[in-house]
């Protein structure tokens, strides 16, 4: 039987007497299978049901038959008719916890008998939603319990299950890649899915990895707090950096081969924390890493986390940790990480939360097994609490200031092969290098790009030297414009003995 772990940890926190259990999954019919066995291996013996359509029942879990069938009844006329002991040794699940969130009177009758069972009664309630909402007054009482993912040997027998029910073939090869791909999904979305791949043309192919990978996209893009970014760039495009470079590829050696590694003695890679200059490679580099160790690349929104009811941003954490686990291997970005725990150690329920999710993610960061490779990036490092700073969160941190002499080379060329590779050879790198001391990476694509695009206008056969030093001309630099803030920056780096990412 599948979801074993799950029906087992159920068990456990029925057994120990936990109130308030919020399962919280989008798989109704499968949770209530998975929670019928586990109040029957935990000695409840009935099961109470409470929900918008169906109104109230229960249901002997002993006989397998319902003692009172289900009937329309508002909440709160059920809750005024009975005592609480008559909940002794039940279950008691709710599908529509939102419904009742404004309801005073539910609101505490739950509470109630939450306190009872803390004391006597030996039942256990069960909210069961697809979308966190803990009413403040039950917060205490409440513990989140996430349904498991599919291994990948479930997704594998998932999708082999399919394809005897649909009567199609699919090949060995084909069977496991599609099972890598897979991860991160329900079982029912991965059927969703398959079915589609399958009425497109009748099979299930190769072609089909690009219908699953956009699908992932978008379901995981649905869940709201991870984004799963394509993969288009590579070390390649990335101009200097070299240190950072160096390094990577030999963390991506690591990835590739972690088994093995690991019996070799070697630690999992856990991650890079890359601050510095805007503009200057940072986001490249997360996107570049992927690419490089061949997983795919999730990036955490961490403005999209901060929920407003209690307890909704720690879950939104613990739910994107636990999506990029199952993903894994995986690169986890968390991109501008100083807005996500800027406020610290404030005073105030924002900051608060803040603190507390800091204190999740460090804990996380500390322990985690899966292999989930985490990419921060941050513009601003003086707003960052210094525990994460420490030695032993990341492998490394490095900084990215602008780029020097060569790596503005480098990146000029980058950018002007990417679009007319046929003119590269004819622009004088070396003028184009003398003329932007103190641009950004970003500063010289938009150059590069604005003269292109000037050469074209002009209806012009190529882009010289000369158009690009115009463009030149035309552009404040970054450090025009933030003189101070980069100086300023860039003496906390040294001062904090920041490895430099470049050489
Ligand atoms: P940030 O450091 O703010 O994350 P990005 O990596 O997003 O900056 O850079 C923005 C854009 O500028 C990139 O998509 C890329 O086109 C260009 N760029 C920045 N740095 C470099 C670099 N070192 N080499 C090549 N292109 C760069």
């Amino acid at each position: 039987m599948k979801h074993v772990k799950l029906m087992d940890r159920l068990t456990q926190y029925m057994d120990a007497g936990f109130p308030i259990l919020y399962l919280n999954t989008f798989e109704e019919k499968l949770a209530m299978e998975l929670l019928q066995k586990a109040a029957h291996n935990a000695g409840r013996v009935r099961l109470i049901q409470w929900d918008m359509t169906q109104g109230y029942s229960e249901y002997s879990l002993r006989k397998k038959e319902y003692l009172i069938p289900p009937m329309n009844c508002e909440f709160t006329e059920l809750t005024g008719r009975m005592e609480m002991k008559e909940f002794n040794s039940s279950l008691f699940v709710i599908k529509d916890i939102s419904s009742l969130l404004d309801n005073p009177a539910a609101v505490a009758f739950l509470k109630e008998l939450s306190i009872r069972i803390s004391i006597d009664i030996e039942s256990n309630i069960v909210l069961l939603s697809s979308v966190v909402k803990i009413p403040k007054e039950l917060e205490n009482f409440v513990t989140i319990v996430e349904m498991d993912y599919q291994t990948e040997e479930e997704i594998q027998e998932t999708i082999q299950r399919f394809c005897e029910e649909q009567e199609t073939t699919i090949s060995r090869q084909l069977l496991n890649e599609m099972a890598v791909n897979f991860k991160g999904l329900t079982e029912s979305e991965i059927i969703s899915i398959l079915s589609l791949a399958l009425s497109n043309d009748g099979d299930l192919s190769r072609k089909d990895m690009s219908l699953i990978f956009e699908q992932k996209q978008q379901k995981i893009r649905k869940s709201g707090i991870l984004e799963m970014i394509p993969l288009k760039e590579n070390l390649e495009d990335i101009g200097g950096l070299e240190v950072l470079k160096n390094w990577l590829k030999k963390k991506a050696v690591v990835m590739k081969d972690l088994g093995k590694a690991e019996k070799f003695g070697v630690d999992a890679p856990k991650g890079v924390l890359i601050a510095g200059v805007p503009g200057c490679g940072k986001s490249l580099s997360a996107k570049a890493a992927a690419d490089l160790f061949q997983v795919p690349l999730l990036r955490m929104d961490m403005g999209r986390l901060m929920g407003k009811y209690v307890g909704e941003s720690e879950e939104n954490l613990r739910k994107a940790i636990a999506l990029a686990e199952a993903i894994s291997p995986c690169v986890l970005w968390v991109d501008e990480l100083e807005k996500a725990f800027a406020g610290i150690g404030g005073i105030g329920g924002g900051a608060e939360v803040t603190t507390r999710l800091f204190g999740n993610f460090l804990t996380w960061m500390q322990e985690k097994e899966a292999p989930v490779f985490v990419v921060a990036t941050a513009n601003d490092i003086t707003k960052l609490p210094p525990e994460l700073l420490r030695k032993g969160r990341f492998d490394e941190i490095y900084y990215v200031g602008l780029p020097k002499d060569e790596e503005r080379r480098h990146i000029f060329e980058i950018h002007i092969k990417k679009r007319r590779p046929n003119d590269l050879k004819l622009i004088d790198l070396s003028r184009l290098v003398k003329e932007t001391n103190g641009y950004s990476g970003a500063d010289i694509e938009s150059v590069v790009k604005d003269s292109i695009e000037t050469a074209f206008v002009n209806q012009k056969s190529a882009v010289t030297t000369e158009d690009i030093l115009a463009s030149i001309k035309q552009t404040h630099s970054l450090s025009e414009i933030m003189k101070e803030p980069i100086e300023q920056m860039k003496k906390i780096y040294e001062q904090n003995k920041f490895k430099n990412a470049s050489k």
